[in-house]
């Protein structure tokens, strides 16, 4: 069998590392064609030479002549700039990873769908931003989308694509982060080191923050929506602290089926990189008597507003799941700054939406410009916040 041609869009990240992790233990099932960063030469350089891909792009362009230096002489492109990191996408991949964070993902993403790539999306803000717009190429292109984000992974998993009409409901499960058992006075205080330092998942700081706020479920039930032929009032969220239930599928018999295991990325990037098929992966195996009980609970939407603006924007569609994107990732750098509070973050995206609603989106224009004037709004009620 041949090789197969991955890029990597976001490989310094998280998920990213994690890709390169299961990559090299199997050096022989796959030739890198492209890998990406934002901003981190060092560590894009360093993967760079270990997985030898064609091109290696940093989005910064101030990071340009850093890059050229660390790869002279090992034959590996380098280029810089966020239209190269879309032109990588669109490199003849037969597989990308779509790992970059926020709406910076979205050009980049769909460049590799509507191309046809296999595109395993970790990217959820392209999801929710332009979730129609996604989906459309993809079936345009006839590019599949298999979830890497570990609920939608689970549902994947699960989920009879070929009968939708007989599952009734679909259940998300969330860890509840960080502050799960704080009250609203100690949310109030909490600091960014405390909000990453998630008690299950290793991941990046932005979607720490927006696990700690409820956010990122938030933003997972557009995200089903989109992935899944299921209507917003068969979704619902359901909090598990262990992790180990990663998503359940209610079917209208009153048959549930859920994917359980480790919370361990690999896992659901192992299913998406060798999809149909399965492949053996180091992650810790699922040792239910040795973990004993598995609890589950109501979401708080009291101490938690975040989730409830997820599911008003996605009621009010067009445009609102992308201003309440935007208005997050300014809200949620802002607080890792230093420069709101922790509850500021749900009050400012509550706040933005309420000024701009769901402005139309029928293109990628008309989206990118809600993400603009979303982020402007919000930055001016933080600059308004602080002074
Ligand atoms: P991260 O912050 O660790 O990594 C983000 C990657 O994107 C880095 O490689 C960075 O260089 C790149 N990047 C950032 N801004 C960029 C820009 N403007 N242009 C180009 N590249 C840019 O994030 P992560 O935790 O790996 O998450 C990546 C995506 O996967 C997010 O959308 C997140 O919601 C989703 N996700 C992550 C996890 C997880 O366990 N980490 C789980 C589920 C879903
Ligand atoms: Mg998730």
């Amino acid at each position: 069998m041949s090789a197969r041609a991955i890029t990597i869009l976001g490989a310094t990240g998280s998920i990213g590392r994690s890709t390169l992790d299961l990559v090299g233990r199997q050096p022989d099932r796959y030739r890198c064609l492209a890998l990406t960063a934002h901003s981190n030469v060092d560590e894009l350089a360093a993967a760079a030479r270990r997985f030898r891909p064609e091109l290696a792009v940093v989005a910064d362009e101030r990071h340009y002549g850093a890059l050229k230096d660390a790869l002279a002489g090992t034959g590996i492109e380098a280029a810089a700039g966020a239209e190269a990191v879309t032109a990588a996408a669109a490199l003849p991949a037969d597989w990308v990873m779509a790992a970059i964070v926020g709406a910076a993902g979205l050009q980049p993403t769909l460049a590799a769908v509507r191309r046809g790539a296999t595109v395993a999306i970790a990217n959820k803000e392209a999801l929710v931003c332009a979730g129609d717009i996604v989906t459309k190429a993809a079936n345009d292109a006839g590019s599949r989308l298999l979830p890497v984000d570990s609920e939608h992974n689970a549902i994947y998993q699960v989920f009879d694509a070929e009968r939708p009409e007989r599952v009734s409901r679909v259940i998300l499960t969330a860890s509840g982060g960080p502050f799960r058992t704080f009250t609203l006075g100690q949310m109030q205080a909490v600091t960014p080191e405390q909000a990453v330092a998630h008690p299950v998942w290793s991941m990046g700081a932005k979607i720490s923050v927006d696990s700690a706020t409820l956010m990122n479920k938030g933003l997972e039930v557009i995200e089903a929506h989109h992935l899944f032929p299921v209507t917003p009032d068969q979704l619902e969220v359901l909090v598990h602290p262990q992790s180990v239930v990663h998503s359940l599928v209610e079917y209208v018999d009153g048959s549930v089926l859920a994917q359980l295991g480790t919370p361990d990325m690999r896992t659901p990037i192992a299913y998406t990189l060798a999809w149909p098929d399965r492949v053996a992966t180091p992650c810790r195996r699922l040792d239910l008597a040795a973990i004993g009980q598995l609890s589950f609970e109501a979401p708080d939407t009291a101490r938690f507003p975040a989730l409830n603006l997820a599911w008003s924007a996605l009621r009010a569609g067009a445009g609102a799941p992308a201003v309440l994107n935007a208005a997050n990732e300014v809200a949620v750098q802002a607080f890792l700054d230093r420069r709101i509070g922790f509850l500021d973050i749900a009050a400012i995206v509550a706040e933005v939406l309420s000024r701009l609603g769901a402005p139309a989106v029928d293109d990628l224009g008309a989206v990118m410009a809600a993400d603009q004037e979303a982020r402007r709004v919000a930055a001016m009620l933080i600059e308004a916040r602080r002074n």
